[in-house]
């Protein structure tokens, strides 16, 4: 498994965003800068995201 691609709402300023499955980073909004995702066990963990589609 190579991972997929999901598309996000952040939660803050309901901008969208591409973010990678297995993303081993901190993804920040490219609107607001509000935190999206951080890295927990090798999975992006959602924090300030909703997620819309997964893009495989
Ligand atoms: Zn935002």
């Amino acid at each position: 498994m190579a991972g997929s691609f999901i598309k996000v709402s952040c939660n803050d300023c309901a901008g969208e965003a591409i973010i990678f499955s297995r993303s081993t980073t901190v993804v920040s909004c490219g609107v607001c800068g509000a935190t999206l995702t951080n890295s927990s066990g090798g999975k992006a963990n959602l924090v300030g995201c909703t997620v819309l589609e997964t893009m495989e």
